[in-house]
């Protein structure tokens, strides 16, 4: 029988790899997406083949969702406001559209009679004074980001459903995902200021924010290969790859993937990039590899992959070379 997966954000980044998965094995997916950040694009062969369909729709809205909800066996719920930075500016985005939005979810389940959720989460639930590499067992974990709020209230509401509705839960706290498609985030914002100005590269922090980063599409691999081994009814795991990247070293790799090789790489200063940053972060992915997955890049492979690749997706090097 085919299972009908409803993918929230199905249309951004990661949501859209996890698509071309989900598609390839045989389900039929309800994308469910308002496209702030999302592309038509990303999706559109498989909204065309009949294997996908969009239900454009605001997941801040109850009734919305409920219509989205119908006939599904498994929700993949990553839509959310990507931008930890927004928090900084704007205090109830994170509210709205993670912790609330994510009750919207829950709770259409429960009227739907859906079994399965997996979550995206994120490393920034565990705080800054965790230990390195960071367990799941680790806690309490006290967010220092409105959004990393958000994913931890997320990640209650759904264990609470579990518990008193009996649903089954996948929560991933992802580390710093990145690929192609990508539209936010480090790498981007970099190609994004060498072609405003191939001349000087401005990173924010003092470049010595240490991290790991996963390459996207072993980040969808893993979700599906845990989901398909693991059987808990609250099952949390941490994605990651195996090591970290400085903010520096990453600097230097786009200026020599773009070719902008006189570039002034100029640092803002001060330990991080912005207020409620966590400066080093390293997931334990003992969890996830016990499971049989290994990710096929480390950190400094998958930004070397990620930059080649939005450079060719976004056009650049002929414009900042010409
Ligand atoms: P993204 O912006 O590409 O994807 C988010 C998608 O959700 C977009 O398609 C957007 O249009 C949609 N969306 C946003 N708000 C919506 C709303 N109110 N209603 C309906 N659709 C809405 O971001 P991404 O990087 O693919 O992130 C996916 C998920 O993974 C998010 O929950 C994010 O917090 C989480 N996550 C991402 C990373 C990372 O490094 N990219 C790390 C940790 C966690």
């Amino acid at each position: 029988m085919t299972m009908r997966a409803l993918v929230t954000g199905g249309a951004g980044f990661i949501g859209s790899h996890l698509i071309d998965r989900l598609v390839a094995r045989g389900d039929h997916v309800v994308v469910l997406d308002n496209l702030s950040s999302g592309h038509l694009s990303f999706i559109q062969e498989h909204l065309d083949n009949g294997n996908a369909t969009l239900v454009q729709a605001d997941i801040t809205q109850f009734d919305e969702v409920m219509v989205a909800m119908k006939g599904i066996d498994c929700v993949y719920h990553l839509a959310a406001n990507p931008d930890i930075r927004l928090g900084t500016r704007i205090t109830d985005t994170d509210l709205k559209q993670g912790t609330l939005a994510t009750y919207n979810i829950v709770e259409a389940m429960r009227l739907n009679n859906v079994g399965t959720i997996a979550f995206a989460s994120s490393s920034v639930v565990y705080g800054e004074d965790a230990p390195l590499p960071t367990p799941e067992s680790h806690g309490p974990c006290m967010p220092i980001s409105l959004y990393g709020a958000s994913k931890q209230a997320g990640e209650g509401l759904i264990s609470s459903w579990v518990g008193t509705f009996g649903i089954k839960a996948y929560i991933f706290r992802f580390a710093n995902i990145i690929g192609t498609r990508g539209t936010h985030g480090v790498i981007f914002d970099f190609i994004h200021k060498l072609k405003k100005d191939p001349s000087r590269l401005e990173v924010l922090g003092n470049g010595l924010q240490e991290k790991s980063y996963m390459e996207v599409g072993d980040c969808a691999d893993a979700i599906l290969h845990v989901m398909s081994c693991s059987n808990d009814s609250l099952n949390l795991y941490n994605l990651g790859s195996h090591d970290t990247a400085s903010v520096r070293r990453i600097a230097e790799i786009v200026v020599e993937t773009t070719g902008c090789h006189d570039a002034n790489i100029e640092y803002t200063g001060g330990d991080r990039g912005w207020a409620g940053d966590i400066p080093r972060a390293m997931l334990g992915i003992e969890k996830m590899l016990s499971t049989g997955f290994d990710v096929r890049y480390n950190s400094e492979e998958a930004i070397r992959h990620t930059a080649l690749a939005l450079i060719e997706e976004i056009g650049l090097n002929t414009e900042m070379n010409s």
